[in-house]
């Protein structure tokens, strides 16, 4: 093992395919029948409301935070095509997942929209409705490089909303983020499309991590501030087991607001919806009342204020396996399910059963886990469940 420039360890170079990267759950077959009341608990009696979709394991970046260069580089073991699920399969999994209390549907990857014809998926799952006959709201997290070329087909295909991760405003700075020389002006012309294109809410996504981008908060606050963006902040998470994660580098969403606050001063909004991500605070006008023209920044605290008491969000990634919170080690493995001859009351039921089981908390547990566990070298990469 070696050491990478920040003295974190480095993952060994040869790095197994997906089945023996990971553990595999085998979902059952012989579930106990479970009525379709939209109301599924698990153990902690949060409702599941929210599915990540990763569409692709690949990505046109190479953000350190997420697929570092050295480990993600030509020799990566990517799933091949055929271990995807196909369009098909992910609405039929939709469709009982919606059966189950789903309301929302946010592609990722990966980068979603390097899959092939993202668009026919969009508009297959915009045609689904709950039993109460309404749409779901399907939203997209992208990484912006391709949304000049696509926003309009998206958002023709059913898309709703969309959310564009972007680190910093200054070239420079962004270019070495993404660690594939991409220009930040492209990023914004791709906002802008997704504006003219009609899409609404559109929400930038800034990872901060101390040493690289702590710079830019201010800069970005300033260029969001005002134009109906809603710019949220994401403390830089252990994610995955190849990012060199450390303490040190994560800055505490307080003390952000704080440095935010300095120069535009914030008030504390209420969250919009139960098991929101994001604490909401409004730019204040001159009144020190909050001001909606001037809008608001999130700010997504998941290492130093936890919020797993309302995660009601499940995860499916690119080649169907089911991963009850974002730091699991193993995923239930669903595509094999849908490959056999198990009908839609079969995954029916083993979902209700999945649910059912799951006790997941690990942010609130982080502090009290000795090192190596916060840094599991068995733990999902985000790029393959998707964030
Ligand atoms: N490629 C798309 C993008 O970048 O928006 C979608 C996938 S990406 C994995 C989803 C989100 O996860 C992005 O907003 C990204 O910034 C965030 N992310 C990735 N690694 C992270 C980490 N270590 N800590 C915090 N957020 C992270
Ligand atoms: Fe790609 Fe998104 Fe990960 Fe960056 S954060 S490497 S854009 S998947
Ligand atoms: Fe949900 Fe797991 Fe994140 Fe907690 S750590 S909020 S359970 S995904």
């Amino acid at each position: 093992m070696g050491l990478r420039h920040n003295n974190a360890p480095m993952v060994d170079r040869v790095i197994p395919l997906v089945n023996e990267r990971y553990g595999v759950l085998q979902a059952p077959t012989d579930a106990p029948s479970t009525p379709l009341t939209g109301q599924l608990l698990d153990r902690r009696a949060r409702p599941l409301r929210d599915l990540r979709i990763s569409v692709t394991d690949r990505c046109n970046f190479r953000c350190s935070y997420c697929m570092p260069k050295d480990v993600f580089d030509k020799n990566y073991p990517y799933l091949p095509h055929k271990a995807l699920l196909s369009f098909e399969e992910i609405t039929r999994l939709g469709r009982i997942f919606i059966q189950h209390g789903v309301r929302k549907f946010r592609l990722t990857g990966g980068e979603p929209l390097l899959r092939k014809d993202l668009d026919q998926l969009i508009a297959q799952l915009s045609a689904l409705r709950t039993p109460e006959g309404e749409a779901l709201d399907i939203t997209l997290t992208t990484n912006g490089s391709l949304l000049r070329r696509k926003a309009q087909q998206l958002k023709d295909a059913g898309l709703n909303r969309v959310t564009v991760s972007l680190d910093g405003l200054d070239d420079a700075v962004f270019r070495s983020m993404n660690d594939v020389d991409f220009p930040v002006a492209d990023v914004l012309d791709g906002i802008d499309a997704a504006r003219e294109a009609g899409l609404s809410d559109i929400k930038v996504n800034m990872v901060v991590k101390r040493s690289t981008n702590l710079d830019q908060i201010l800069p970005m606050a300033r260029h969001f501030r005002g134009t109906g963006v809603t710019l949220r902040f994401i403390e830089y998470m252990d994610v995955g087991a190849t990012n060199g994660w450390c303490m040190d580098e994560v800055l505490p969403s307080a003390e952000l607001v704080k440095r935010l606050s300095a120069e535009m001063p914030l008030v504390q909004l209420d969250p919009s919806s139960p098991g929101e991500t994001a604490q909401r605070w409004g730019y204040a006008g001159t009144d020190g009342h909050y001001d909606p023209s001037l809008g608001e920044i999130g700010v997504i605290s998941s290492v130093t204020q936890a919020f797993c008491g309302d995660c009601n969000r499940a995860r499916l990634s690119t080649e169907g396996r089911l991963y009850l919170c974002l730091f699991a080690d193993k995923g239930w493995d669903l595509r094999s399910l849908l490959r056999s001859d198990a009908d839609d009351a079969t995954i029916s039921n083993a979902l209700a059963h999945i649910w059912g089981q799951r006790s997941d908390g690990y942010s609130e547990l982080r502090a009290s886990l000795p090192a190596e566990a916060a840094q599991g070298r068995q733990r999902v990469e985000m790029s393959y469940i998707g964030g």
